[in-house]
């Protein structure tokens, strides 16, 4: 496990976010997988706006580096670590680390996630056991290695799923499978932890424009757009904010609930 230690307060600040009492989530650390990229690092940096300390997490802490110094721009603390969400015995380890360094987390953010697109018919066991490893067991990993912190805190854990979990895709059966465990999993963790007060939440992304999307041909773009209400794609501060809503203090007679974000693409 590789950690990347960055300067905690920015030489520009005089007065650090998490110094104000007006930031929503000052104090708190909040914990992001998936933060190299794409929506976590729109998340890491929505949370260091509220004034937390961010752990910037990737499958290699260079990967994360750039959303951690990204972060301390906006906060007083935020570090970059590398691991493979997937192996349950180094998230344990890198948790324990992040909780000495950093405090906490008060706030989890699984986000992490990878798809590998096939038909059934030509879809590998590998596609399938990647998939799943990393959506679903690297969000297991993380919440078992994080719930003690969290319940002392009172903490917030949020799922990044995606609207496909509720409304199937062919080629996805993988990545749907493995969305909608998150999502099973979100309800049956936010009953166990509710006498806790940790709330335990999912979003439910439709469409968003990021590398993960980047693929789409401008065809399928297009139509793709053209069977979405809204019109548009959605982009990666649709779901930040969502998500900075929930770790908030809003978001505290929340729990269990997905919110889908898809511009009305499941309606
Ligand atoms: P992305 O741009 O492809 O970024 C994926 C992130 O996950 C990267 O930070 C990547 O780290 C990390 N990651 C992948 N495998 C990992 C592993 N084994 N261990 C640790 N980190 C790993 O994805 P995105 O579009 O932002 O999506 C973020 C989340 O939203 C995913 O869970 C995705 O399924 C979900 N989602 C996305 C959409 C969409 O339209 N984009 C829609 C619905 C749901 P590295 O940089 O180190 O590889």
């Amino acid at each position: 496990m590789a950690i990347l230690h960055l300067p905690t307060l920015h030489p520009k600040h005089t007065l650090t976010a998490s110094q104000d009492t007006n930031s929503p989530l000052a104090g708190q650390t909040a914990l992001v997988t998936g933060a190299s990229r794409g929506i976590g690092k729109a998340i890491a940096l929505a949370l260091a706006a509220g004034g937390a300390k961010v752990a910037c997490v990737a499958s290699r802490v260079e990967n994360a580096q750039g959303a951690a110094e990204a972060c301390s721009e906006l906060t007083s603390g935020a570090m970059a670590f590398g691991v493979n969400v997937a192996e349950t015995a180094a998230v344990a380890d890198l948790v324990k680390t992040i909780s000495k360094e950093m405090g906490g987390p008060n706030i989890l953010v699984n986000n992490a996630g990878i798809t590998r697109d096939q038909i059934l018919m030509r879809m590998t066991e590998d596609d399938f056991d990647s998939v799943v490893g990393v959506n679903l067991k690297g969000t297991w990993n993380f919440i078992k290695a994080a719930t003690r912190p969290l319940m002392k805190n009172s903490g917030r854990i949020i799922n990044i799923s995606s609207v496909v979990a509720v409304m199937g895709n062919a080629g996805q059966a993988n990545y749907a499978a493995s969305k909608a465990g998150v999502l099973g999993m979100t309800r049956s963790v936010a009953k166990e932890l509710a006498s806790r007060n940790v709330c335990v939440n999912a979003i439910a992304p439709g469409f968003i424009d990021t590398d993960m999307t980047a693929a789409l041909d401008d065809s399928s773009r297009e139509a793709l757009v053209g069977s979405i209400p809204l019109q548009r794609m959605g982009n990666v501060d649709d779901i930040a904010q969502t998500v900075a809503f929930l770790a908030g203090p809003a978001g505290g007679y929340i729990t269990g609930q997905t919110l889908v974000i898809d511009g009305g693409l499941s309606l």
